[in-house]
């Protein structure tokens, strides 16, 4: 081990980012490995974060930028992990990582080739609801601040290398294979989402005025798609009433997982807020099985909502949904507290509150590294009680949304449990 002990952190959301400076901040030196071009995780693409309403970005980007700047992280962006070997103390982790075909040191993220370049494509960061260039910036608080070519999708005319003034664009960059020596690793690779196409009775994709909530995010938010205004995705007409449905394929309700994912009841509520302040005169419904607002001042933020903005609760479970020829939809729903089959009709947009899934790659990450997986995919831990952070194998750890749903806070406050224990494991293996 060199003269610092270093942790290798594996995911860049909230979670990694905060088990990273906790571990940087004692003097340890931490990789934090990220796939995707940018640090930040999905709460980068929220607008407001309850229970405090605080802009997502704003308190975020603060805490990415110091892990930029910190002189203990190094950060490997766009990288995947390959293999693993060696016990606690000693792990010898291969990296790989991939050509973005611009140079890091050199791009000053100035945004001039993407003005030029002609190729449009779904932006994945707005939920392919904009679109962005062939060579692109994730968003503007990016981090790195560096633009990435998306090969697929280029068609290497050439022209953002001519108007790169810092010469920059490398189009003949290669993946690059790094060699780390670490003494402990945190996985932090957070959630996915269910698809809500295999519910066909909702419609979603084939009505255009049914989003789902990440969808909203970034619909609603100032540095989205259409700027913030709340308007109906098919028409660009103001909405007068809006519905959101919860457990879109969660808690076994026939389709998708079995589990509560925690979060929905609560953001649900956070965007029926965000829409009152918008537009106060704005119906909003929400469909739910039982609520679960189960954290401090929770319950009272769901009152609020209710009390204060006239959110309407309704426990009921939507069946199906249908749309008029303007584009409107009607809900088909089963009232849970009279057993009777209503419908809400005139809804000018639905927003579903999909199963928030363990990931993918989950499955071959645990693989590499040699943790076992519990029976939905999410992280499995030594004991639930006793060694909450703790995976079946010493010296790795897990936190965050990929060890079981939870919400931000828990996130933040899982991440600093296991940099703790890694920093605790580590100063024994180092005695
Ligand atoms: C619509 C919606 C609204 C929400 N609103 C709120 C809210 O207002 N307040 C709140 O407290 N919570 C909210 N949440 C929940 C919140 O998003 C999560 O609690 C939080 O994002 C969990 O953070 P995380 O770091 O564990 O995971 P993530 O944010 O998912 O980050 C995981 C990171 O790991 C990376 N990654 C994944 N796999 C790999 C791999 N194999 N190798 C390298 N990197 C990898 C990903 O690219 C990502 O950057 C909301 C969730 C949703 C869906």
């Amino acid at each position: 081990m060199g003269e610092k002990a270093s942790v290798l952190v594996i995911g860049g959301g909230i979670a990694g980012i905060q088990a990273s400076l906790d571990l940087a901040g004692r003097g340890f030196q931490v990789y934090l490995l990220e796939e995707s071009p940018t640090i930040g995780g999905r709460m980068a693409q929220l607008d407001k974060t309850f229970p405090t309403m605080d802009c997502s970005i704003c308190i975020l980007a603060p805490k990415m930028m110091e892990c930029y700047r910190h002189p203990n992280i190094k950060l490997l962006t766009y990288c995947e992990l390959k293999e693993v070997k060696g016990i606690v103390g000693d792990f010898n982790v291969k990296v790989l990582q991939k050509p973005r075909y611009v140079d890091e040191v050199k791009c000053t993220g100035c945004g001039v080739c993407a003005e030029h370049c002609p190729i449009e494509v779904p932006n994945e960061f707005d939920m392919a609801l904009g679109i962005r260039k062939a060579i692109y910036m994730p968003m503007p608080q990016a981090v790195p601040r560096c633009m990435t070519i998306d090969k697929e999708n280029c068609i290497k005319c050439g022209l953002c290398a001519k108007v790169c003034r810092a010469g920059a664009v490398d189009l003949q960059q290669q993946p690059k294979e790094m060699d780390l020596n670490v003494g402990a690793i945190i996985i932090a690779t957070g959630f996915d989402q269910y698809d809500p196409r295999e519910i066909v009775e909702y419609g979603y994709k084939r009505y255009e005025n049914v989003l789902t909530a990440l969808e909203f995010e970034r619909w609603i938010c100032a540095s989205g798609p259409v700027g913030g205004h709340l308007i109906r995705p098919a028409d660009g007409i103001i909405p007068k009433r809006i519905a959101f449905i919860q457990c879109v394929g969660s808690r076994g309700l026939k389709f998708g997982s079995p589990f509560c994912s925690s979060v929905c009841c609560m953001y649900a509520t956070k965007e029926a807020l965000i829409i009152k302040m918008h537009a106060p005169d704005v119906q909003v419904y929400i469909f739910y099985n039982e609520l679960r607002a189960f954290g401090k001042g929770f319950q009272e933020f769901v009152n609020r909502a209710r009390n204060e903005y006239e959110v309407k609760y309704i426990r009921g479970r939507p069946g199906e949904i249908k749309e008029d020829p303007k584009k409107s939809l009607t809900i088909w729903y089963d009232d849970t507290f009279t057993r009777e089959i209503k419908s809400l009709t005139d809804v000018d947009l639905v927003v579903l509150c999909p199963a928030l899934i363990p990931r993918e790659g989950n499955k071959r990450l645990a693989e590499i590294i040699g943790v076992e997986l519990d029976e939905y995919g999410f992280f499995k831990v030594k004991h639930p009680l006793f060694a909450p952070v703790d995976t079946t194998i010493p010296g790795v750890f897990v936190c965050g949304y990929c060890q079981s749903p939870k919400d931000i806070p828990d996130s933040v406050a899982q991440a600093s449990a296991a940099a703790a224990r890694a920093a605790e494991m580590l100063a024994q293996v180092r005695r």
